[in-house]
């Protein structure tokens, strides 16, 4: 299985879209846990590792 390589600042698309209707996230901060930022409503969260690597759609270019 093809491993993601996550880093801070990166943005991700995520195949179901948060209930504010938005499908990216800024990666905050890494760990076992990761944590970000939903770029529709700002609101921030913190999920395990393994459960955003199945979730991501793709990671986008950096600007
Ligand atoms: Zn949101």
């Amino acid at each position: 299985m093809e491993r993601k390589i996550i880093q801070v600042n990166d943005r991700l698309r995520l195949k179901k879209p948060h209930p504010c209707g938005s499908r990216e996230w800024k990666v905050l901060r890494l760990g076992s846990d990761i944590k970000m930022e939903c770029l529709g409503c700002g609101r921030t969260v913190t999920i395990p590792r393994s459960k955003i690597e199945k979730r991501i759609k793709e990671i986008l270019p950096k600007e």
